[in-house]
This record gives C-alpha cells, structure tokens and sequence, in this order.
C-alpha cells in the first residue's frame, strides 16, 4: 500500500523491499517525486528501539575520548560530502543549496563541539562533603540514560535535529531518530554515515513514517524523547510520552520579535529584520516574525528596509534567495495571516495578499498591524515581517513578551542592548546580530512558554541526555555517629554544636 504524501525526500540507496507500506516524498519546488521511503509501524519502532539497546552496550562502554573519535571522524566524512548532502536538502526542501549548506556547517560545529566537551561537563567531579560530612570524598558523574528517541521537524533536516543527536550520542546513548516525513532523505543519510564510521553498529538508526511513527517511537519505551516541532504536536508527544513516564524535550514553535531602538544602525537592523524574517522563505523556528521599532525612527526604518527588499524573491530557480514553502498546508496558513492584517487595518509596504502563490509566497512586509491579528499572535512560517512603531523600548519588551512564545529574539540598539535583551522572556538573544547565539555552540539553546522546554546545545544540552549520579566514598570513621542506631547523646549535641557554629550566626551573604 502507497501513501501518497503531500510533499518531501529521496530514498535510501537499497528502497523500501515488496509489500512495504511507502510514502512518497516530493520536491516542493516542482511536485516531483523525489523519493519513496518505508512508513515504520510500532513493530519496526520497537525492533530499531531494541538493536539500539543492543548497541548502547558497547557505545556507553566506550571511554569520551573513544566516542569522540567516532563523533569526530563522521564530522569529517559530513564535511567531505556537504554537496551530497546540500543538494539532498534542496530538493526535499526547496531551500537554496546556499542555505543548505549554511545549516550543515552549523552541524558539523556542534558534532565536533559535542564530542569534545562531553568528558570536561560529563565526567567525575569532584564535591565539597562540607564540614558536618568531612569524613566523606563526594564526587558526581553524569550517565548516559540508555536509548534516546529524536523525532524532528523538516525546515534544518540537519542542523535540528542534531542539537539532539550529537549531545545525545557525545554522552554515550544511542540514538532512534524520526525524521519529518518532509525530509526523510536526509534522516536516512545521517544514520547510514555514522553507521559507517563505527562499523555498521546501529548507535544512530532511523525510522521513516508520518506522524504515527513518530507516536509509535514515545511509547517505545525510550529514555527520553527528544522532540522538535510544533507547539501542537509537541503536546501530543509529552501525553503520549507520559504512558511510561518517559521524559521529553519539547523544542516548539515561536514567534520571535526584532527591537530596534532609536540608537540603533538602522541599515544593519533593516538587513538583520530581512534575512532574520525572509531566509528559508521564513521557515525558521527562530526566524524573525515580529519588528518593533522605536517611533521616532519608524519611517526611516520602514523605508531602508523596503529599499532593501527591492530585488528579493522567492523561486525555483538556482538565483532566487528564497524557496518555495516547503508544507502545501502552510500557504493557506501565511495567506490567512496576511488576509486578516490588511483587512483589519495594516498596510502592506512590501507584496500582500496576492505575493502568496500556490507554491512560492513573495517577501511581504506590513505595517501597523493590529497586535491581537493572527500576524501577531500566531506563528506564520512564512516570508512575512510585521513592522509596528512602538513609544520606547519599554513598550516593545511589553509586546515582545506578550505572546504564548517565547523562543528567541534579537535587539538593535548602541547603548540598551544589554539592558533591553534580559528584559525578554525567552531563551535566546542576539544584541546587534539576529541567530547568532544558535552559532556559538557553547551556549543552550530552547525556549519558554508555547516555544517548549529543554535545553540542547552547549554544557546544559550535554547533561539533558543524561542522568545525575551522585556517590559519596568515606574516607575514615565520623567523629560524629549519626547515621546509625548506635548513636549517642553525645552525637547528638555534637552535631548540634556544629550546625549552631554553621548556621546560628546572622552573617548573610553580604558579612
Ligand atoms: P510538526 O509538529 O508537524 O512535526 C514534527 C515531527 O513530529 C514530524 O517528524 C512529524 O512526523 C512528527 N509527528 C507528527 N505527529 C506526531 C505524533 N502524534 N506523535 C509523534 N510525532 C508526531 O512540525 P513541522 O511542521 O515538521 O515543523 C515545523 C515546526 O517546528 C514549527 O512550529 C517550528 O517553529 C518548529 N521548530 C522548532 C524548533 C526549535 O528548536 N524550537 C526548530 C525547528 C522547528
């Protein structure tokens, strides 16, 4: 049996085998069909979850510096095949081989950031017992928790998901990776090389299918479950997931705005609010969908940034910086919200209404759109900027945080970045810059709210995949018995002598 799907991928090189319920992936660009690929039902699941039991034993044996080697040799062989691996996004995707490329770069960093830190934030350390327990070593450790489950979304088929894999992977668990039914092609290719660096053992396998298999992969009985996607969904795996008190990552949708203050460079605010709003045809979970900017720079503002849309469009071909939107269903959705801002009073300074195609939606910018419309409120996921002025930078953090997401978000300003940037409720910030922090791979990345909770990425991303192992070694007799029926009045006012020396005083932090 055949499901035809309404869009994505390529196959993996052997193709599904005879009898084998398939989904069909398309290229957005054209409605070609770019590949047929195997819809994995909870007994593949559940096979793919078991191998990686099997495999976990020989991977969490492995010493960090081992892993790293693994993790670091198929970081090479990624960069070595990054046109292989570009050019198999665009057509899944759509997006500019340009991009694609972009995406993978930031993978590849993340891999090799991943493999060598795992041993400085994984490995042993050594605790303070503190007086009243001076007899004992104390020491912490962080373990791998067994199998890890990702379940990704298809707007950075690489970059995204693997925020899970490397981390997970770097602290020894071995990965079941569902990729978006959009962009299968890629999934099965990121197993298919690790799986050739470590000699055919499954550390990272992938399942194809649609939603079901996604479902089928939260009560497999993983460790964690690793999830990206939308707020929607996201919610259906933390239930799902809940059956067998399995815990979850949940790295959801945004609507992420851009501030620019009344000091701010205005040519680079424009241009960072442009890629920030239009790059991967607005398809960018921590793209820019929102632009609050200071009144008395407004116009400006407005008119630098039209100037400097003149010129970009969106297409199939190999010029266009922006293509097509990769979900059919999306169209209806950004036509929706640019339909009710212009009819509810916003003006469009840049495309509109008739700039969203059947396939392709051409950059649209309004303005003064109302704050309650759906262009506000909602995620579009489309090439789409809303450009309100605001009174002061008081005001635009009020409105910034006034939605159910809380993602990321950018702020242009010489003097307040700083100031303005902690007052957002979200988890990520660019001063001056916009995604920027998703570059550096030392820092955490996840939101709050509707935007999902969690961290990858960075020391905290590394420590999400594992569990906390605290052990205390003693290291001569107490002088104090108080563990024990043994212990004596003595013990005791001991011990009450030492907590009133420790915490009896009025000292506070400050002396
Ligand atoms: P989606 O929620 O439709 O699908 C995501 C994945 O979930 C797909 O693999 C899908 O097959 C699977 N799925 C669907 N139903 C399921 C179910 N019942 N149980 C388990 N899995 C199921 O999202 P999408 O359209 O692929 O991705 C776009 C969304 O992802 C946007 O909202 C975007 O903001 C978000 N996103 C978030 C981040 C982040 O880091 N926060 C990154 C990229 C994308």
């Amino acid at each position: 049996m055949s499901t035809t799907h309404p869009n994505p991928p390529a196959t993996s090189a052997s193709g599904p085998a005879d009898g084998v319920e398939t989904f069909e992936s398309l290229d957005p660009a054209t409605g070609d069909v770019v590949g047929v690929h195997p819809v994995a039902g909870p007994e593949d699941v559940a096979l793919a979850v078991e191998r990686a039991r099997e495999a976990a034993v020989w991977w969490s044996a492995l010493s960090f510096e081992e892993r790293a080697e693994h993790l670091l040799t198929w970081r090479s062989v990624i960069t070595r095949r990054i046109a292989q691996r570009a050019a198999l996004s665009r057509s899944e995707t759509g997006k500019p081989t340009a991009d694609a490329q972009l995406e993978i770069a930031l993978a590849i960093d993340h891999v090799a950031w991943a493999a060598k830190h795992a041993k400085k934030v994984l490995g042993p350390k050594r605790v303070s017992p503190g007086l009243v327990m001076a007899n004992q070593a104390a020491s912490v450790e962080y373990k791998p928790l067994g199998v890890v489950g990702v379940i990704g979304p298809w707007n950075y088929p690489v970059f995204t998901p693997m925020g899970s894999i490397a981390y997970a992977l770097a602290a020894g668990n071995t990965v079941v990776f569902k990729p978006s039914e959009y962009t299968p092609g890629v999934g099965v290719w990121l197993a298919d090389t690790l799986t050739e660096v470590v000699g055919g053992i499954p550390v990272l396998q992938t399942v194809t299918g649609l939603g079901p298999t996604g479902a089928a992969l939260c009560t497999s009985g993983v460790d964690k479950l690793a999830f990206t996607g939308s707020t929607a969904t996201g919610k259906k795996v933390m239930a799902a997931c809940a059956e067998r008190l399995t815990p979850v990552i949940i790295e959801a949708g945004g609507k992420d705005s851009l501030i620019v203050d009344e000091d701010a460079d205005l040519a680079k605010a424009a241009e960072a609010a442009l890629w920030g709003g239009m790059a991967n045809a607005g398809q960018t979970c921590i793209g820019t969908e929102r632009v609050y900017v200071h009144e008395k720079v407004f116009d400006a503002f407005v008119s630098e940034i039209t100037e400097q849309a003149r010129g970009l469009r969106a297409g199939g071909d190999d010029a266009a910086k922006i293509g097509p939107i990769t979900m059919p269903s999306q169209v209806d959705v950004i036509r929706g919200h640019v339909q009710d801002a212009v009819d509810r009073g916003a003006t469009a300074v840049v495309g509109g209404p008739d700039a969203v195609g059947e396939r392709f939606v051409q950059p649209t910018i309004l303005t003064h759109v109302p704050e309650d419309s759906t262009a506000i409120t909602e995620e579009t996921f489309g090439p789409t900027l809303a450009v309100n002025p605001v009174r002061d930078m008081d005001e635009a953090v009020r409105l910034t945080n006034a939605g159910k997401y809380g993602l990321a978000g950018a702020v242009f300003s010489r003097k307040r970045g700083m100031e303005v940037a902690r007052q957002i409720r979200s988890g990520m910030t660019s001063i001056n810059g916009v995604i920027t922090f998703a570059g550096v791979p030392g820092l955490p990345f996840g939101g709050v709210g509707d935007s999902g909770f969690g961290r990858i990425h960075g020391p905290d991303g590394l420590k999400e995949f594992t569990y906390a192992k605290a052990i205390t070694r003693q290291r001569f007799s107490p002088p104090l018995t108080l563990t024990s029926f043994a212990r004596t009045a003595k013990d005791e006012k001991g011990l009450a002598t030492i907590v009133t020396l420790l915490h009896g005083g009025k000292k506070t932090l400050r002396g």
